[in-house]
């Protein structure tokens, strides 16, 4: 049986999403899904997350309840939120140290005071300037987080511009891309294709995984960033499709952080 797994879902106990770990199975269930991670949000550099970091404990007794009863292997994790400020992931990480997660997703979603995601962040900014804005944050957070298992939506700008080409391009801006995925490859981390950025474009970023390759990164995560059951597994399998054409070989398990490496499949 292939192996397919969704590496980037939100339960209830993410602030922003209000599904049970049960509701998000059984949608994983549906999608033909072998295996997903809860990565719900912990994310101290946000003022908005920061009194409010998911309940890891509640995460795992839910986990492990529902288990037994699901034909999908259900995994704990965590996206942390990373800025150059290297004591928002320490903070995090001594959160989360208790709830011993299988994986961690280090996301960037602020760029100085504002979310990326917000259409303020746009307003003041044409694309490039919003582009590159958000690459040189990403370059400048991901050494903050050296417990990372993924850097997850390296394009999480994309998410909302409001661009005809929204796409995020390695020439937008390739001295972070290289400075990013060069650190990556070099720490064993991998690099996460999000497929939620492209909401529903055409699938982008064989420019950025080839060039990851070619650095000699190994492996990528595929994740859909599901946080309602619908999302769960979503345009994954053109995700696996993109990798391997970009001259991804691997993708990869974690149990308590450790990878366990497996050949992408269709
Ligand atoms: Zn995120
Ligand atoms: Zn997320």
């Amino acid at each position: 049986m292939k192996q397919y797994c969704d590496y980037h879902v939100h339960s209830h106990h993410s602030l922003d999403a209000a599904c049970s770990i049960r509701e998000m199975a059984e949608a994983a269930v549906q999608a033909g899904l072998s295996e997903i991670c809860f990565t719900d949000h912990v994310e101290f550099e946000d003022p908005e997350c920061r009194d409010n970091p998911a309940d890891l404990a509640a995460q795992r007794a839910e986990v492990e309840q529902e288990q037994p009863a699901l034909p999908v292997r259900l995994l704990r994790g965590a996206e942390i939120g990373i800025t150059p400020d290297a004591s928002f992931a320490e903070q995090a990480m001594a959160y989360i140290a208790p709830a011993q997660v299988d994986f961690i997703i280090g996301s960037v979603h602020r760029v100085g005071e504002e979310n990326a995601y917000r259409p303020g962040y746009f307003m003041e900014r044409d694309r490039q300037a919003a582009y590159c804005g958000y690459l040189e944050q990403l370059a400048a957070s991901v050494r903050t987080l050296p417990q990372l298992s993924v850097l997850g939506h390296y394009d999480y700008v994309a998410k909302r511009a409001p661009y005809a080409q929204r796409a995020v391009r390695y020439a937008d801006l390739p001295e972070a891309f290289d400075d990013i995925l060069r650190y990556l490859a070099q720490q064993g981390k991998g690099l996460e294709v999000n497929t939620a950025s492209w909401r529903d474009d055409v699938p982008w970023g064989i420019d950025v995984l080839a060039r990851f390759v070619e650095l000699g990164g190994e492996f990528v995560t595929f994740g859909s960033d599901a946080h309602v059951p619908g999302q769960v597994g979503k345009r994954l399998k053109e995700a696996r499709a993109l990798a391997l054409a970009a001259g991804v070989r691997y993708t990869a398990t974690f149990r308590g952080l450790v990878p366990h490496f497996f050949p992408i499949e269709v």
